[in-house]
Order: C-alpha cells, then sequence, then structure tokens
C-alpha cells in the first residue's frame, strides 16, 4: 500500500517533460524526506499557479491578470511575434527590448495541418492596425515551419507599409528560442533583418 503512494508520487513526477524514472524516483523520495512545510509549499504552488495563470487577452502572454504587465507598460509600437508564451520568458532575457510580444499558439505546418487561419494571424493583424505599429520583429523558431509563417505574415503585413524584420541565425537552424542564451539572442535581436 505505502509503495502503492510512492509510486504514485514518482508517475507525477514522471510524466514531466524531461524527467525520467531514476529523476523521478529522486524528486519522490527528496519531497518525502524533507519537512512537512516543504512539501505544501509545493503543492500550493501547482495549485496556485494552475488555477491562477491565464492568458494575456492581448498578447497571450501567461499572466494572473486580463492584460499582462508587459501590454501593460511596454513600447505598444515593436511587436515581437513568437510561436508560445514560454517564448516570451525566452525573449526576456534580452533587457534592452522594450516592445510587446504576439504569441501564435503554433506556426503555419502543412504536416500538421496548420494553416494561417489555425493561429493567432487574424489577431495580430487586428493589433498592428489598432495600435499603428510600426515594426513587427519574427522571433518565431528558426526552422522550416517558423521561417514559412515568418514569410506569410511578412507578406500580409507588408501592404500596411509595416516594417518586418526577423531575427538574425545566430540561433542555430532548427533548434529552439527557448534554448537559446541571452547572449545569443541579443545578438540575434540586434542584427534582425529586414524580411523582404
Ligand atoms: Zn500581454
Amino acid at each position: 500500500m505505502q509503495e502503492d503512494i510512492i509510486e504514485k508520487l514518482i508517475e507525477q513526477f514522471r510524466s514531466l517533460p524531461g524527467v525520467g524514472y531514476k529523476t523521478a524516483q529522486r524528486y519522490a523520495f527528496s519531497i518525502i524526506e524533507g519537512k512537512d512545510e516543504r512539501a505544501k509549499r509545493f503543492a500550493d504552488a501547482i495549485i496556485d499557479a494552475k488555477s491562477k495563470i491565464k492568458f494575456c487577452k492581448e498578447c497571450g502572454n501567461f499572466t494572473d491578470k486580463d492584460i499582462c504587465s508587459i501590454c501593460e507598460n511596454r513600447n505598444k509600437k515593436i511587436i515581437c511575434v513568437v510561436k508560445e508564451p514560454k517564448d516570451i520568458l525566452a525573449m526576456e532575457k534580452v533587457k534592452s527590448f522594450d516592445g510587446v510580444y504576439h504569441v501564435l499558439f503554433g506556426t503555419i505546418s502543412p504536416l500538421e495541418n496548420k494553416g494561417p487561419d489555425d493561429i493567432k494571424i487574424k489577431e495580430l493583424l487586428h493589433r498592428v492596425q489598432k495600435d499603428n505599429v510600426e515594426e513587427v520583429i519574427m522571433a518565431t523558431n528558426p526552422d522550416v515551419e517558423g521561417d514559412a509563417t515568418a514569410m506569410y505574415i511578412a507578406k500580409i503585413l507588408k501592404p500596411l507599409g509595416v516594417k518586418v524584420t526577423r531575427l538574425a541565425q545566430g540561433i542555430a537552424m532548427g533548434s529552439e528560442l527557448e534554448y537559446a542564451d541571452e547572449v545569443t539572442l541579443s545578438k540575434a535581436l540586434e542584427a534582425r533583418r529586414e524580411i523582404n
């Protein structure tokens, strides 16, 4: 019985990305052997995050309010477009960036049967017009889908007189934004090029 309870906890840790059985076992024993308050803080933090965190109505970022603090406080004339909310966290490592973000919640991918209407492109277009945006920086991952999505968005935004740029290649082709370090991202942002 007692093994079942431990096994259940191990299984929960194992369901997290990148956690194998051995690591899950270490986490489980660390919780069991640690103080009661620590286990409670851990459980509370999970429940709190899960129940309070939602998507910003403007940009799609994670927030516990209707509009996130980035949308509230920053320069709306520059929008950095990313694939997923977690990419915002990666881009925020670049301290010099003062613009806002737009999460697409995916990329155009014929393989996954995802077209332009399946991701938040209409919403981006709406924001560009509403806020008289001057530059849209495409920071989708440097892979086939990310590039195709950047090209597609550039094509529809160009006629509106918006400058559309793409992060410079510095982030290795095929890699993901979230794993790029601060220096690489800063350089990629500084050396961004206009999509023609
Ligand atoms: Zn926001």
